[in-house]
């Protein structure tokens, strides 16, 4: 039985010279398990601390965030390094390969990480690799590799070792559209099949069509969250026919209602020119 995701009125200030940031203003949602969202906004609007956060990589300022029955805001440095390995995936738009390691070893290493290395957990790398596409490529370098093969050996590690939780930051901004498509296709599949919660980092709106719903975040502050299927085809572009790749739509796994806290639900997101980020993450 997989966990759900809350987080509860959290906020995330920084501290610079005597100026205070507030990165994560009041964030309150619920995701459950099955379901994948895109996370989306402009620059600066606080994703990445959002998802760091979630990860257990930043500590909120205020506020409270579970997964499952645990309180990751509580947990101690130990307990957050234990936690992240058994429960949580990452992908990142530099996918962080080990340059030196195969693409079964780079997978495999996320097992040996969790005392998990054993002839069930090299099976099951190979099954997922092979449903990657990657079947013929198991021994080859990163180096040997285009960059669409690269990152799905990124979203293989980021599901091995069979997490509840996976975040990708990113994880297309390297890639050209076709790959792009392929990549966050798949993922969407893994996350919805293995009954996962995934959040994608994106800011590029096309990609939202593989999602069950797109949270925005503006000025740290959650903006509005969408989980009609009719307005998030709209806001991937999907009713113009410019970028249409052969593909089919997943429906929402989970129903509606899922979202706490004030949200200001427009259905209007525009994102402003955003450049394309580099992860800051870790
Ligand atoms: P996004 O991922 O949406 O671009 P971030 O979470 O990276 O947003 O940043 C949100 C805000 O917090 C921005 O104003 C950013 O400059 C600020 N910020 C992020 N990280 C730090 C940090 N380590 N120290 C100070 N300010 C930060
Ligand atoms: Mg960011």
């Amino acid at each position: 039985m997989k966990s759900t995701l809350a987080t509860k009125n959290v906020v995330k200030e920084y501290h610079v010279d005597e100026a205070t940031i507030t990165a994560v203003d009041d964030v309150s949602l619920e995701l459950h398990p099955g379901e994948f969202v895109a996370l989306v906004g402009p620059s600066g609007s606080g994703k990445t601390s959002m998802l760091a956060m979630i990860a257990g990589l930043l500590s909120p300022t205020r506020g409270q965030i579970f997964l499952g029955g645990e309180e990751i805001s509580q947990m101690s440095e130990a307990q957050l390094t234990a936690f992240r390995r058994r429960k949580i995936g990452f992908t990142f738009q530099s996918n962080n390969l080990v340059p030196f390691l195969n693409v079964q070893e780079n997978v495999e290493l996320m097992l040996r990480l969790n005392g998990r290395y054993d002839k069930q957990g090299r099976e099951r790398a190979i099954e997922l690799l092979t449903r990657l596409g990657l079947g013929e490529r198991l021994h080859n370098l990163p180096s040997q590799l285009s960059g669409g093969q690269k990152q799905r050996v990124a979203i293989a590690r980021s599901l091995i070792h069979d997490p509840d939780l996976v975040l990708a930051d990113e994880p297309t901004a390297s890639l050209d559209t076709t790959l792009a498509y392929q990549v966050v296709e798949t993922f969407a599949e893994l996350i919805h099949e293995q009954n996962r919660i995934g959040i994608m980092v994106t800011h590029d709106l096309r990609m939202c069509r593989y999602v069950d719903r797109v949270i925005q975040m503006m000025d740290g502050k959650l903006e509005s969250i969408i989980s009609d299927r009719q307005e998030i085809e709209a806001l991937a572009g999907m009713d113009s026919h410019a970028h249409t790749p052969t593909s089919h739509q997943h429906p929402h796994p989970n129903g509606t209602g899922a979202v706490r806290g004030k949200v200001k639900q427009n259905g209007h997101i525009t994102i402003p020119g955003a450049p394309v980020m580099s992860p800051t993450m870790i």
